[in-house]
């Protein structure tokens, strides 16, 4: 099989994104990077992330072309791919609908610097554009320029994507930004949280990076 190693790693991935709640069913996305091959292996369309196996994740060209697998590709395909195109050192990609953060997508609310584990967006706020129709290139496109020189951006009336050097960050990142989210909104309910500063953050924008070098699942 093409790629085993990248598709049991997405579909292991997965499972995670359901074990950690940050989905339900099939909903969200999630895909790696394969440099060597220039394509994307990302996870299927439609089907429940506990029955995913390597053989229904797809492999997929930078132009959009399906190599291999069983299944269609998710239908934000678009959305992992304008990533690869334009940022090297992007080499994952994961799209939710978790709880709060999508809340906060709906309020048209950026997600702001209240608590450290903002670290893991990259930068001092995790931004949020309009709503576009899913499963768009006008969507795929905003999402990247939104996403600045971060590594999160919320999507309007819709859920949050995390990229990163690897499946494991992207996938904490969503998970410690779903828990941002959550502070935020519940900060907001009660007039707002007390925003750490650029300085005061320097320590934990280190502490993400060290933390995420050496370890990458392969399983
Ligand atoms: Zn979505």
């Amino acid at each position: 099989m093409l790629l085993f190693e990248a598709r049991e790693q997405v579909a292991h991935y997965g499972r995670e994104m359901l074990r950690r709640k940050l989905t339900t069913g099939s909903f969200g996305n999630l895909s790696v990077f394969v440099p060597e091959a220039k394509v994307m292996v990302i996870s299927p369309s439609g089907v429940d992330y506990d029955q995913v196996g390597a053989q229904d994740v797809s492999v997929v060209t930078m132009d959009g072309v399906v190599l291999d697998g069983q299944r269609k590709p998710s239908s934000e395909a678009d959305l992992h791919r304008v990533f690869y195109q334009n940022d090297p050192t992007v080499k994952a990609v994961v799209h939710t609908h978790s709880t709060y953060a999508t809340l906060m997508a709906c309020l048209g609310r950026p997600l702001e610097p209240i608590h450290y584990l903002i670290a893991y967006a990259g930068a001092m706020e995790v931004p949020c554009i309009p709503y576009y129709p899913f499963g768009t290139m006008e969507l795929a496109q905003a999402a990247y320029e939104g996403m600045g020189q971060g590594k999160a951006v919320l999507l309007g009336g819709h859920g949050l994507v995390c990229v990163g050097p690897t499946l494991s960050y992207a996938m904490d990142a969503a998970q410690q930004l779903e828990f941002l989210a959550q502070l935020c909104y519940r900060a907001a309910v009660v007039g707002g949280g007390v925003k750490l500063t650029e300085e005061q953050l320097a320590n934990a924008f280190e502490a993400v990076k060290t933390y995420h070098q050496p370890k990458e699942r392969k399983s």
